[in-house]
């Protein structure tokens, strides 16, 4: 390899390290997603938090940032530094977690599902690969039937929640949604399980700032600034499991 084709891959290798310091999201072939333990950090957005205007604007992704996440971090620390489940996995946590356990319940969902969210995102306009495209089309008869579907499913979320495509415990693609901070990995909380591919946050704080009361003005918004390489990342991960 030449010097300068060196510095370039050790470049974006730093670059990826800095978006992902704990490798949260870093997919090595059939390996597990989430292998990072407590204490947990809030990983950096991988990109400046005006990136995404017009869509999202940069005061929600600051505050969503660094407040909401941040507090999801602290307190899902808090909440593990006395209980059996804090030698484990964040994954790991998620699957066990049951609705005694409340506060990691919520807040270890809430920084699952924050840190995945941040790296669906991208400022860069991406399309879906054919592959993809095929996948979802067999999956929900047409690419136009699998945006409804999901931004149905957005729209339906009464109150604070997430809409969900997952690849189901069957290898199929699938539409849910989840309230509050649940997410589909928590086998022993949510009806529908799977592997999220892509997610999107419909609490209030997510939008209200530039939407207020409109949230189906910012689930059009969403759909301008997906990062569909990382959708297929996570659905080619989730197919190998
Ligand atoms: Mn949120």
């Amino acid at each position: 390899m030449h010097k300068r084709e060196f510095l370039k891959v050790a470049g974006l290798a730093g670059l990826a390290a800095m978006a992902d310091p704990k490798g949260l999201f870093a997919a090595e072939g059939h390996k597990t997603l989430l292998d990072g333990k407590a204490p947990f950090t809030l990983p950096p957005l991988p990109y400046a938090t005006g990136a995404l205007e017009p869509h999202i604007d940069k005061l929600t992704m600051e505050i969503h940032h660094d407040k909401h996440h941040g507090a999801y971090v602290k307190n899902l620390n808090d909440a593990l530094a006395n209980s059996p489940l804090g030698s484990l996995s964040l994954e790991q946590i998620l699957a066990r977690v049951t609705a005694k356990e409340a506060a990691i319940r919520n807040n270890g969902g809430g920084h699952y599902n924050h840190s995945l969210f941040w790296t669906l995102l991208s400022p860069q306009k991406t399309t879906p690969s054919a592959k993809l495209n095929k996948a979802i089309t067999t999956a929900f008869g047409s690419w136009d039937d699998f945006q409804k579907k999901f931004s149905d499913a957005a729209k339906g979320v009464f109150g604070s929640g997430w809409a969900w495509l997952i690849v189901g415990t069957d290898g199929k693609l699938a539409i849910t949604s989840t309230p509050n901070q649940d997410n589909p990995l928590m086998k022993e909380l949510v009806k529908e399980t799977g592997t999220p591919v892509l997610g999107l946050d419909v609490w209030e704080h997510a939008y209200y700032l530039k939407h207020q009361n409109k949230r189906p003005d910012y689930i059009a918004a969403f759909w301008n600034v997906v990062n569909w390489n990382e959708v297929e990342k996570r659905y080619d991960a989730a197919m190998k499991r």
